[in-house]
């Protein structure tokens, strides 16, 4: 039953370190160690870049089992088919450019029809980041939330055709054709666009006449546009100034462009970079405009902590790179072990967790005490 655990500490690093050589951001050279090994900069997520890092000083929490209300009228009977547990780990897939052939930083139209086909026939259901960062997870019982994020607003990642259509090869057309044929996945993903750099196809998905119409497609369908910066600046080597000003100005021309009242509250870090004074990603201010994040994505790291897990940072959200090896991992992973995911009892103000005893090996002892008066925690005997 461990051995998956074991290759994940051979494979992963060395995706690290593939992500850290290519693409996305070539690493500075500051970054390698004498030898030439470049090695991640940040401090978090632990290179082995694994959920299941035991929390050092939170006692577990007491395993007894509380007078439980039941959510969406379940019975324990309910939870125990359903295999209901909401401290289980959630995958955050990571995409950039939608187009062939398959490389690093590139995912075929192909391959992303087949990365919904094999989420869906595994029991995920998606749901948007901000959703994730704030714990108010909404999905039908049974089912097992996943988020999509889109880096870089590429135009593969979603187009129009010259004839008004949305291309049926960009990520957007491939999961509008998912959804007519699936109804129970929605079009749900979330998006951090850039605003403005030098490559025109990369700025709000490249076709400008688009580029407001698709923003609130989006939106409207259900799901999320964050911020990625206004230029894909690396907030490592930016100023405080610098920092406020990109996070301020990118989620305001967002909001212009969507409208309506709507908010931006989450942020992807360019390259993964995190300045050193991460209180900035919280809230700010700069000429007059006004920011704040609820939480921030990681570009590695695995699959994501429950919300509920004390393990779970919102402002280092975990991602997994949509590529072969590490999305044959992680999903060749949950299904193997279907006790490691999230998996919902249908009611996003109920929080269900197997009794202590009843849970898996690596989510012992990391449920959260703190937990939102909004939230109703139930342990139930599995
Ligand atoms: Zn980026």
């Amino acid at each position: 039953m461990h051995r998956p655990m074991k290759r994940s500490l051979h494979i992963l690093p060395l995706i690290v370190l593939a992500m850290l050589l290519a693409g996305c951001g070539s690493p500075p050279s500051s970054s390698s160690t004498p030898t030439g090994v470049a090695v991640a900069p940040t401090t978090e997520p632990s290179p082995t870049a694994h959920p299941t890092t035991p929390p050092t000083s939170t006692p577990a929490p007491s395993p007894t089992s509380e007078p439980s209300p039941t959510p969406a009228g379940l019975s324990d009977d309910d939870l125990q088919r359903i295999g209901a547990n909401e401290l289980g780990w959630v995958p955050v897939l990571e995409y950039h450019l939608i187009e062939s052939p398959d490389a690093d930083y590139s995912r075929s139209p192909a391959k992303v029809r087949q990365d919904l086909e094999r989420l869906y026939a595994l029991g995920f259901y998606p749901i948007t980041f901000r959703d994730l960062a704030s714990g108010h997870i909404d999905v039908p019982a049974g089912k097992s939330p996943v988020v999509l994020t889109f880096d870089d607003s590429s135009d593969g990642q979603f187009r129009y055709l010259p004839d008004g259509s949305v291309d049926p090869t960009s990520a957007w057309g491939i999961m509008q054709a998912f959804h007519a044929e699936h109804p129970d996945w929605p079009v749900v993903a979330t998006f951090f666009p850039l605003i403005e750099v030098d490559v025109p196809s990369r700025v709000l998905f490249g076709q400008p006449e688009y580029a407001q119409r698709k923003l609130q497609e989006i939106v409207r369908a259900g799901g999320e546009v964050g911020s990625h910066t206004y230029t894909h600046m690396r907030l490592d080597l930016a100023t405080a100034d610098q920092i406020q000003w990109q996070l301020a100005y990118s989620a305001k021309a967002i909001e212009d462009l969507i409208g309506g009242g709507y908010k931006v509250t989450t942020l992807s870090l360019p390259l993964g970079m995190y300045p050193e004074d991460e209180s900035l990603l919280r809230s700010g201010e700069s000429e007059g405009v006004s920011y704040s994040f609820i939480g921030a994505a990681e570009v590695a790291g695995g699959a994501s902590p429950s919300p509920f897990s004390t393990n779970f940072d919102p402002y280092h959200i975990r991602r997994i790179q949509a590529l072969d090896a590490e999305l044959d991992y992680w999903l060749g992973l949950f299904e193997e072990r279907p006790d490691l995911k999230f998996i919902s009892d249908g009611d996003p103000t109920v929080v269900t967790v197997p009794v202590e005893e009843g849970l898996p090996e690596e989510l012992q002892g990391i449920l959260r005490t703190d937990l939102p008066d909004s939230l109703t925690l139930r342990r139930y005997t599995p």
